[in-house]
This record gives C-alpha cells, sequence and structure tokens, in this order.
C-alpha cells in the first residue's frame, strides 16, 4: 500500500469511525459540501497552487543533492553557482505563493463564515416565540460566534492541510523510491508510530472540543445572563454576589481544565511525531552513508534523501493534524446544522393567503390549544439541560369559540392563569391551535401568509419592549416608509408628543435597554405610537395592571382610546373603564368562557363577573374615579 493511500485511509477511517457512533455525519459532510458548492472556483485554484507549490518542495532537495554531487567530482564553479541562483529563485516563487495561498484560503474561510451566519440568523430570526422563551440567549450567540468560527477555521486548515500536502507526499515519495527504494521502504516502516496515536487522538480531541463548546457556552451565558440590566438588579436585591462569583468561577475553572488537557494532548501528539520524524531521519544519514561509502550511492542523493526525509514527515504530520481538524470541524458544523435544522413550529403554507381588504373580523372556533412541548420548540444544548421534557404541555384552552365583529371591542376579564393571555397569543398566530380554529377576517390563520397576518393584527403587551434605539428607529419598526409628519401625528395621537419634544435629541434620542429611560406609561404609549403608525386593522392589547400614576393613566388612556378608534379589537382588561366600554365581554376561567354578555347584562346575572367585579374592579378606587357606581 502506498503512502498516499495509508494517508487517505486513515483520514477516512476516522471520519468513519466516528461516523458509526454519530450516524448524521454523513449527512453532515454532504451538507457542508453544499455550503462549499459556490466556492468551487476558489478551492479549484487553490488545490493548482498546493499542486505548484509541492513541486517546489520537491526540486530544492533533489538540487541540493546536485550541489553536493558536483562538489565531490569537483565539477566546474559555474554549474555550482547556477544551481544555487536556481534554489534562491525557487525559495523567491515558494515564498509568493505562500502568501497567494494564506489570501485564497482566507477568502474560502470568512466567505463561509458568512455564509453560516447569515443561513443561522435568517433561521433563528424565523422561530416561534416558544423557541426564545426557552432559549437561553448566550448560548445561541455562542452558536453563532465560536462554532461557526470553529467550523470555518476547521474548515480552511484542512483544505490548506490536505490538498498541498498530499501532493507534496506523493512526489517526495516517488522521488525518494527512485533514488534509494531500500531506504525508503525503511524510513516508511516507522509510519505505523503516527498513524496509531493519530488515530486515538483524533477522537480524543472530538470529545474535548465538544466538551470545551458546551463549556464555554455554559459560561457565556451566565454572563450575558447576570449583567443584563434585570439580572443584575436582581443579584444585587436578593442573590449572594460571593456565591455568584464562586459558580462562575467553577464554571471558568471547567474552561480553564479542558484548555489545558487539549493543549497537552496536542503537545504530546506533536512531540511524538517530531520525534519519530528525528529517528528517521538518524536512518537516513546511517544507511545512506554506509551505501555511499560502499559506492553504491551518491553522496548527493543521501543529502536530497535526508532532506526529502524532513520534508515528507512534515506533511505526514500536517495531514495527522488535520484529521483532528476534520473532526473538530465536524463538531462545529454539527452545532451550527442542529440550530438549522430546528422546524419552525409555525411556518407560511407554500399557497398563503392575504387577509381579505376591509374591517376585519376576529373568531375563535372550538379553539383548544396547550403549549407545545420543550423538545419541539428547542435544542437541549440551546437550554442546558441534559434532555428535554418531551411531554406535550397540559391544555390550556378546552374548547373556546367567540367572534369579534369587525370594529367591535372584545374585553376577556378573569383570574390570573384563566388563559386570557395564551387567547391574545393565538390570535397573531404565535402559536397553533391543536384543534378548531383562530379565523381573521374569516380565513383560518394558518392559511395566512405571515407577513399579511402582521400587517393586519397589532398587539400591545404590558411592558412594550424598546429596542436600545432612537425614538424614531424604535417607531420606524412599525412602518420603515413613515414621514416626519407621520411620525409627529402618531406621537400627538398617543400624548408623546411633547415628551419627545422636550428630550435632548428629540426623535433622536436613544431610548431602551441602556437609553434614556422612559417611565411605564411613556413606554406603553410609544409602543402604542407604534401601533398607530402601523395602522393594523386589528388590535389586541393586554392593558397594564401595572398602576400608572393618574396623569399618565389618563394619557394612556386617551392614547388607547385612539387607537381602538374603528378598529377590531381584543383587549385583556384590567381596568372598569375598558371593560364597560367594551361590546362584549368574555370572563375565562379555566381556559373557557365561564360567562359572556355586556356589563349590565352580566352584573344581571350575578355569576362569576359579578364577583369579578366586586373583588377585582370595585376594590379599585383609582379605576373607580372615571365611572359612576355600577348599581
Ligand atoms: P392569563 O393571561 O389569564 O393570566 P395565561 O394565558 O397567561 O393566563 O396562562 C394560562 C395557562 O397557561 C397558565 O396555566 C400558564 O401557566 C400556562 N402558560 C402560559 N404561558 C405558557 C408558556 N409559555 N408555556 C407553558 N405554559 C404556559
Amino acid at each position: 500500500m502506498s503512502m498516499e493511500t495509508t494517508a487517505w485511509t486513515q483520514l477516512h477511517s476516522v471520519v468513519n469511525a466516528e461516523r458509526e457512533r454519530r450516524p448524521f455525519a454523513r449527512a453532515t459532510l454532504r451538507r457542508i459540501a453544499a455550503f462549499a458548492r459556490p466556492h468551487r472556483r476558489r478551492i479549484a485554484l487553490f488545490a493548482v497552487l498546493g499542486v505548484l507549490t509541492a513541486l517546489l518542495a520537491v526540486a530544492t532537495p533533489v538540487l541540493a543533492g546536485r550541489v553536493v554531487d558536483t562538489i565531490v567530482t569537483g565539477g566546474d564553479d559555474g554549474a555550482v553557482v547556477r544551481l544555487a541562483l536556481l534554489i534562491a529563485l525557487i525559495a523567491v516563487v515558494e515564498a509568493a505563493l505562500g502568501i497567494l495561498a494564506r489570501r485564497l484560503s482566507a477568502t474560502l474561510g470568512e466567505g463561509l463564515i458568512l455564509d453560516l451566519r447569515t443561513a443561522v440568523f435568517d433561521h433563528v430570526q424565523r422561530m416561534p416565540v416558544a423557541f426564545f422563551t426557552r432559549t437561553r440567549t448566550g448560548a445561541l450567540v455562542s452558536r453563532l460566534n465560536n462554532d461557526v468560527i470553529g467550523a470555518q477555521r476547521a474548515f480552511s486548515n484542512t483544505l490548506s492541510g490536505v490538498v498541498s500536502n498530499l501532493v507534496t507526499l506523493v512526489l517526495t515519495l516517488a522521488v525518494m523510491l527512485t533514488l534509494s527504494w531500500q531506504i525508503t521502504l525503511l524510513a516508511l516502516a516507522l509510519l505505523p508510530v503516527f498513524v496509531v496515536p493519530a488515530r486515538r487522538m483524533g477522537h480524543r480531541m472530538a470529545r474535548m472540543q465538544r466538551e470545551a463548546a458546551t463549556l464555554n457556552a455554559a459560561m457565556g451565558t451566565r454572563m450575558t445572563e447576570r449583567f443584563s440590566a434585570p439580572g443584575a438588579t436582581l443579584v444585587k436585591l436578593f442573590g449572594r454576589p460571593e456565591e455568584e462569583s464562586r459558580e462562575f468561577a467553577s464554571r471558568a475553572r471547567h474552561v480553564a481544565g479542558i484548555g489545558v488537557r487539549t493543549a497537552t494532548a496536542q503537545s504530546v501528539f506533536i512531540t511524538a511525531l517530531t520525534l519519530v520524524s528525528a529517528l528517521a531521519l538518524a536512518l537516513v544519514y546511517g544507511l545512506g552513508g554506509w551505501f555511499a561509502l560502499r559506492g553504491t550511492l551518491d553522496p548527493g542523493a543521501v543529502v536530497a534523501l535526508a532532506l526529502l526525509l524532513t520534508r515528507m514527515y512534515a506533511p505526514l504530520t500536517a495531514l495527522a493534524g488535520a484529521r483532528v481538524e476534520v473532526m473538530s470541524a465536524l463538531v462545529s458544523f454539527e452545532r451550527v446544522f442542529e440550530v438549522l435544522d430546528l422546524v419552525p413550529l409555525v411556518q407560511d403554507r407554500p399557497d398563503a393567503r392575504q387577509v381579505p381588504d376591509g374591517p376585519v373580523s376576529l373568531e375563535f372556533d372550538g379553539v383548544r390549544f396547550g403549549y407545545p412541548a420543550a423538545d419541539k420548540v428547542s435544542l437541549a444544548s440551546l437550554e442546558e439541560v441534559a434532555s428535554l421534557d418531551t411531554r406535550g404541555g397540559a391544555e390550556v384552552l378546552h374548547g373556546l369559540s367567540f367572534r369579534v365583529e369587525p370594529g367591535q371591542t372584545v374585553a376577556l376579564v378573569g383570574s390570573s392563569g384563566a388563559g386570557k393571555s395564551t387567547v391574545a397569543h393565538l390570535l397573531p398566530r404565535l402559536y397553533d391551535v391543536d384543534a378548531g380554529a383562530v379565523r381573521v377576517g374569516g380565513v383560518d390563520v394558518r392559511d395566512l401568509s405571515a407577513r399579511s397576518l402582521r400587517a393586519t393584527v397589532g398587539m400591545v403587551t404590558q411592558d412594550g419592549h424598546l429596542f436600545h434605539d432612537s425614538v424614531r428607529a424604535n417607531l420606524l419598526l412599525a412602518r420603515p416608509a413613515a414621514t416626519e409628519d407621520d411620525l409627529w401625528d402618531a406621537l400627538l395621537r398617543s400624548r408623546l408628543d411633547a415628551l419627545v419634544r422636550s428630550l435632548p435629541d428629540g426623535l433622536d434620542t436613544v431610548v431602551g435597554e441602556r437609553g434614556y429611560r422612559l417611565s411605564g406609561g411613556e413606554r406603553q404609549r410609544l409602543t402604542i405610537a407604534r401601533l398607530l403608525l402601523a395602522r393594523q386593522r386589528a388590535v389586541i392589547l393586554d392593558e397594564a395592571t401595572a398602576h400608572l400614576d393618574n396623569t399618565s393613566e389618563a394619557a394612556v388612556q386617551e392614547a388607547l382610546t385612539e387607537a381602538l378608534d374603528g378598529r377590531t379589537a381584543v383587549v385583556i382588561a384590567h381596568r372598569l373603564s375598558t371593560v364597560r366600554a367594551a361590546d362584549l365581554i368574555l370572563v375565562v376561567e379555566d381556559g373557557r368562557i365561564a360567562e359572556r354578555g355586556t356589563h349590565e347584562e352580566l352584573l344581571a346575572a350575578q355569576g362569576r363577573y359579578a364577583e369579578l367585579y366586586r373583588t377585582q374592579f370595585a376594590g379599585d378606587t383609582g379605576e373607580l374615579t372615571d365611572v359612576e357606581p355600577a348599581a
């Protein structure tokens, strides 16, 4: 078996062994190939460079041998000088080619990073809300950064390692065999010393690589969570900083530990290979010298053989290293593909429709729903648990039916945990129902395109999130094409214009996480302004339970009246004024509609609503100021 085939067989055998343990590796290789396909021209050029470099690498030792022979045979000065000049020229060309090859491999690698990153970002963006509620942001960001880079590094290293080294190996071997087949074969006998540790190391390093990635992600997660403003506040209020530090130190120590183990393993590996090549060199000098003294080998051939041998063992070492790289690459690629493979639970149908024009109705028709089990929406490795809960979530809504006519406002009331927010989540299709149907404008939301649904149904939550960006940018999110006038009009109608005018940079003042701190009421009004800009035909509103001061409350109320005007609305109501103004009140209890009717009808019925009214609304003096006392 030639040395070339040995190297390849080995490379494959390690990959194969890994494949047996992890059956999806073959598919992984195919997918990596798919990512590499757009770059195939560059890869081909890279291979050509590899062959050229290899040719030059073999030429120098042969020329050096000629120099020695010329000296020994007492040849002329000119010949020696010419040979030396040729060697110098080759060195220069080799250097230039080296830089070119490096540039090419960097271009390839960075291109791959770009492709992988954009693919992951694009995919993650499409994941349902359920995914983000379960996933730890730090773990996800680590996928986007560390693993993508890991995959790239391994990819370009493998590429540069395998291509040129294999060619160098074949050529070197061929030339060595023509010089002295006996010495070459003996040197080859030392090969198994390479093969055995390389194979074992490949597995070990792959294992450590996986472990290191997990540990790094765990450490990153801890940091992002503890250093977010809410996390840091929680630690200040309740946490024990010493224990936090200890916990973090323990995670960091694990990362350090695996770093040391990996470095040691690598060093043992490389040292062993260097030692073997040194031993082989001694063999060439000893045996070659013996042949030369007996006149069966030219002195130049001994020198050429020695030089070639050192050049042969270098690619061999690199190839053995490339095996390790391949293993690491597979691990990183698999971690990236794992994220890409998560199928979003909520997706557009190929023939998705638009919401019909005109005022829209909202309808629940016998809706049954339970939140999806963890294993359907997330990855164990992103949640830092060993395995995900496969049990389906308990049913939360048990056959809910109601209809909101175009332009009507329906208020949902009921005790906490009854399922009101769940109803709100199903209308913009944040989740899909298990049975029955949710219809917007008479069309099942599962038949609608996400874009059309988004343009039709708006939602204002209690804690309207603002990105850390200017007021303008936060507003433009709702309508990118909005003009300056549109923005001010929305601010005016949401009773925010005076405030924004008073801000240091007006519309360009940065709000959000670390920006200008808006009060609860102001933040709500900004989300209402967003809603007004988006001009959706239906609105779902989760009224704030938190107490706003009276002026803020009145302003929010006015803004809401503007927002709901002429729109179909579902409001999770906490204020008596909203409930009374609603066209229909639904009392939700334990995932069912317990009662339905207007305020007066329901009070007269003396049922669950009347009870809620007494406990929840009547005790609330702040709420009662703007309504006449109920009967
Ligand atoms: P309400 O808005 O009436 O207070 P919710 O609709 O928020 O009630 O909750 C209804 C039920 O669904 C509760 O038992 C709650 O624990 C459960 N639930 C809410 N959100 C989730 C979620 N993301 N995953 C699993 N269960 C949830």
